[in-house]
């Protein structure tokens, strides 16, 4: 034990080395080769493309959105292959066929079950098995270069493209780790959804950059982080009169599968179109307490209304009922507020539309919170 000498903290300071180097120092030249090295090591096609890897960050994705598709792209996600290489023990096959092994292009393309959601989506894609693979990485690099392109149909589609992947990734997780089947409508249903209000909140912020800046980027995130799975969302809007001030506000909830769960309604008189959008959104908050689940996601169509319920400053007409909605919502373990184009609340429109106009010419209550189902012709 005595031989052990402990050396006196004036000893040089202690400094980093490049390995791969002789002298120890970094260089362009063998970081290269380095990275070109590993990559026969894993066994890739074709190598990073720089260039995709700038798409990626430049696309007007949210940032959850990016680190998926760099995972994806630099083969670093946790797929059957991957781990079969690292002498792993457990089931490697596709969990969509049980037919072959887990790779990121069979999972995510051309698995028989995949093909169909490419085929069923909005961006109608064949994936052919037949011909030479394209291989992912030549796949993603164009689809990443759609996302930043000037050309809005192709934007649209290469958007549109990654969302897809990430709901893919999403199922694959669902039913391997919680045996929740996985549904190729919802994915189509849920990225459709989601890469048109990322394109209708760039368009809106960065119409005149064609690249977002990071203001618009900031803002997008905040704007829709990612859903939570088993979150049920509710879904709310106002019709107004501005004659007579008489409102109906409507609010409808759906589970992660995408069936209504529950509704409500309610007729008030509001002093303007704020504070019948505010109003909506607190029927909304008021049936997620009916429905006694925990975790929700509040989504409306009136920005302002939901910058303010995310924190935002609002007019001072709005602050009261804005308080009384955040505190009604504390008792959620989860809660956040997303905006959604008018376009895909066209279900709680024609609701509150209803309320306005059934409420007030019959002897139903003003406002009716109970878990119901509104006539089907609605
Ligand atoms: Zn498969």
């Amino acid at each position: 034990m005595q031989e052990i000498v402990v050396r006196p903290a004036t000893a040089p300071a202690d400094k980093m080395i490049w390995a791969m180097e002789r002298f120890g120092k970094l260089t362009v030249k063998t970081v290269y080769a380095y990275l070109k090295n590993n990559e026969k090591e894993m066994g890739q096609s074709s190598s990073v493309n720089y260039i995709a890897l700038k798409h990626l960050w430049a696309a007007p994705l949210p940032s959850y959105l990016q680190m998926f598709l760099w995972k994806l792209y630099m083969h670093v996600l946790p797929l059957g292959d991957r781990l079969a290489e690292k002498n792993m023990k457990g089931d490697f096959s596709c969990p969509f066929c049980n037919r072959e092994m887990e790779t990121a292009e069979h999972l995510f393309f051309t698995c028989d079950w995949t093909r169909a959601v490419w085929f069923c989506s909005q961006v109608g894609l064949r994936i052919n098995t037949t011909q030479q693979p394209h291989g992912l990485r030549n796949r993603i690099e164009l689809y990443l270069s759609w996302c930043t392109s000037k050309d809005r149909d192709q934007c649209m589609a290469g958007t549109h493209i990654m969302y897809l992947l990430h709901y893919i990734w999403r199922a694959r997780n669902e039913l391997k780790f919680d045996k929740r089947n996985a549904n190729r409508d919802r994915i189509i249903r849920q990225s459709r959804v989601m890469a048109d209000k990322c394109l209708d909140a760039f368009r809106e912020d960065s119409l005149s950059s064609q690249l977002p800046s990071n203001l618009s980027r900031n803002s997008l995130e905040k704007l829709f982080p990612e859903i939570p799975i088993d979150s049920i969302v509710i879904r709310f809007d106002a019709s107004y009169d501005r004659n007579t001030g008489w409102t109906g506000a409507a609010a409808i909830a759906s589970n992660s599968e995408g069936d209504m769960v529950g509704a409500a309604v309610r007729r008030f008189k509001a002093q303007d179109i704020g504070a019948a959008e505010m109003g909506a959104a607190e029927v909304a908050v008021l049936l997620g307490r009916q429905l006694k689940h925990d975790s929700y996601v509040f989504e409306g169509d009136n920005l302002d209304v939901i910058k303010a319920l995310q924190g935002a400053a609002c007019p001072w007409t709005l602050e009261v009922l804005k308080t009384h909605i955040n505190s009604l919502s504390q008792t959620f373990s989860s809660c956040m507020f997303f905006w959604i184009s008018r376009i895909y609340n066209g279900d709680a429109d024609s609701l509150a539309k209803w309320a306005n106009h059934q409420l007030g010419n019959s002897d139903l209550p003003k406002c009716m919170l109970d878990n119901f189902c509104f006539p089907a012709h609605l």
